[in-house]
This record gives C-alpha cells, structure tokens and sequence, in this order.
C-alpha cells in the first residue's frame, strides 16, 4: 500500500469492515440462493433490498463506529422494514448472518448498528452502500460494497469490495474477488478480496493509457433505466469507440475504469426519470479511486460531483468517469447533443 500515515487507521477499519461485509453478502448469496428467505423487500421507492443489505450495513457500521464514535455515517439502509412484525423471519436471518461475526450481537443490537447508519452529513463523516448493485446481486452479477470517508466536501478515502470481480477481466472463469482502495493523494491500489492489508498483494492500478486506442472499451449499467443506454452509444462513438460496450452493475464500473479495463463509464441522465439526482453512496468510493488511478470525473456538464449538498447530488446530473485523456471530448460531445 501507498507509504505514509495519512488515513492509516482510518484506511485500516474501512478495509477491514468492508473485507468483512463481503464474506456476508458472499456467503448469503451462496446459501439462501433456493430457499424463500432469499426474496428481497421492497422498498418505497421499488428497489430490492435483501438480508445481506442489512447484514452488510451492521457490519459496516460498527466496524466504523467503534474506533469513530464521532462520525456521522450517511448509509442506504435503516432498520425500519425489517423490525415490522412481517419481517420477523428476516430480521431472525439477518441476526444469524451477523453472529456469525460478532457471535454475543442481539437483535436489537444489530437493529441499531444498522441505524447507526443514519447519521447526517457534516464536515467528516463517511458514506456508505451496503451493496450497491442489488439488482446485481439478486441476478448473480455483479455487486460492490462502498464505503467513503468525506472530509469539507472532498472525498479523503475509498473502498470498493467486489465479490463477484473476475482479478483478471480477460479470465471470466478464474478467480473472483477483488477490493480497491484509495486515499486522496496516495494512489489508487487493487488487492484479492482475501488478502490481508499488509500483504504485498496490494498494487498500485492506472487507468488505460492512449496507446491501442481502437481496443478501448466504455462500461454502462446493465440496467437500462439507470441511464441512457442509446446516447451513452451515440456519445462513444462520437468520441471513437468502435467496441460495443461492457455492462456490469455497481460501482465496479469505477473499478475497471480505474484499472484499465474501460477507458470511460458513462452514466447519462435516465430519459425515463429526467428529476432522478445521484445519491453519494453511489459514487463517492468509485470517484476517488478512478481519480487516484489517474482518471478524470465529473457530471455530463463537466461539473465536479458536490459531495456536501445532501446525500443526493442536488447541482449535479449523471455522471462520466474517464482515464482523464478523454474527459474534455467527452463533455464536448455531450453538449452537441
Ligand atoms: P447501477 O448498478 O450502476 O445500475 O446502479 C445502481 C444504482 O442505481 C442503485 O444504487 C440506485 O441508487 C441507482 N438508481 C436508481 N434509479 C436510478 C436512475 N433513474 N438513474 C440513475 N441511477 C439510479
Ligand atoms: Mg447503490
């Protein structure tokens, strides 16, 4: 990892937490994937949330808040669905999951862990997607737990867990499992999701270079309705993408722009929710570590993301992330349209 002390501890529990959360969401997905427990809520605004959601945020939490008493943490989730009397049987499996790490936790324990993650933005706190990407995880794709430390508005630390990564994008079928880290200045490093923070195991990853520019890739949502499938084409092939382009859920969109297995993720405004405003948790982790890889993100009108106005991005509209070389292109060509 990057020399130097600053963020040490910090770097050090946020790895942890999020280490420990993925072998959670890992192991629901692998046990619960037949039986009935294993179909999510539903939550007002429609999006599926399951047991590792809650298992993950609690996890997270008090990993956090135990050595951060002080810290806010913005989290998606809170405890409310699950304690309705319906969902006893998931709160009982949630409660399973998360002794299986902390082996004396009650239920009201974990209840308030989880809503530990309802704090309010403030000069420091961190920010927190307990799997972003559920749609992903439900469908057995892709998925990324993610968890930012903002300090004044800019993000200071990003961790990205993605369980279901290939280490290698041109070896679908080897091993899986990878954690990005970066800490504002420091560099952007990659490591096997298993490896411990101290190993070697942590490399430093560097956006695609200009060179084989015709091999570049772009990545998008699987989901079409996060975005605007047919002008993220339009605007790829204005700025000379020839490939068609990857699609994977989540934050790992960052994670490969940032190791270089696309050179831009385009996340144009959904045509079908014109008012939708990004939410911080879905961005912050992945910003820093495409940042520190070398790579350049903004809105689609070049604005940087605002991290500090609510935890959604109220003065910002989509999101383009690219190895920097691209960046201005891209905008240009996002405003001819
Ligand atoms: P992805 O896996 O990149 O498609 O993004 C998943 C995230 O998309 C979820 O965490 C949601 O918060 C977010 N989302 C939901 N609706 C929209 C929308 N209309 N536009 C952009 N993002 C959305
Ligand atoms: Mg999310």
């Amino acid at each position: 990892m990057s020399p130097g002390q600053h963020l040490e501890l910090e770097k050090r529990i946020a790895v942890e937490a999020v280490t420990q959360a993925a072998r959670l969401c890992q192991a629901v997905r692998a046990e619960m994937a037949r039986s009935n427990a294993w179909e999510s809520l539903e939550k007002d605004d429609r999006s599926p949330v399951t047991v590792a959601d809650f298992g993950s945020q609690a996890l997270i939490c008090h990993y956090v808040n135990r050595v951060f008493p002080r810290d806010p943490i913005v989290g998606e989730e809170d405890s409310a669905a699950l304690q309705a009397s319906a969902n006893a049987s998931r709160l009982a499996q949630v409660t399973q999951y998360v002794r299986r790490f902390f082996p004396q936790a009650t239920t009201e324990e974990i209840c308030h862990w989880i809503d530990i993650g309802k704090g309010t933005i403030a000069g420091r706190f961190w920010t927190l997607d307990p799997i972003d990407g559920t749609k992903g995880f439900l469908r057995n794709d892709q998925y990324a737990i993610a968890l930012a430390l903002i300090e004044d508005g800019k993000v200071q630390l990003g961790v990205l867990g993605c369980p279901a990564l290939p280490v290698r994008l041109d070896e679908p079928d080897g091993p899986t499992g990878v954690i990005f880290v970066a800490v504002r200045g420091g560099g952007a490093f990659a490591a096997p999701l298993d490896a411990s923070i101290d190993e070697a195991a942590y490399v430093p990853i560097h956006v695609v270079q200009p060179t084989q520019r015709n091999e570049w890739r772009f990545v998008e949502s699987v989901e079409a309705a996060h975005g605007n499938p047919m002008l993220q084409e339009t605007v790829a092939q204005a700025v000379g993408f020839t490939r068609p382009p990857l699609r994977m859920d989540s934050q790992v969109k960052y994670g490969a722009v940032a190791r270089g297995d696309a050179a831009l993720y385009l996340r144009l405004p959904s045509p079908g929710q014109p008012d939708y405003r990004e939410k911080i948790w879905d961005h912050a982790a992945g910003a820093l570590i495409v940042e520190e890889a070398g790579g350049c993100v903004t809105d689609v009108y070049g604005y940087p993301l605002n991290f500090a106005a609510g935890y959604r991005m109220k003065t910002n509209r989509g999101v383009v992330a690219s190895n920097g070389v691209l960046h201005l292109a891209v905008i240009e060509a996002l405003r001819k349209q």
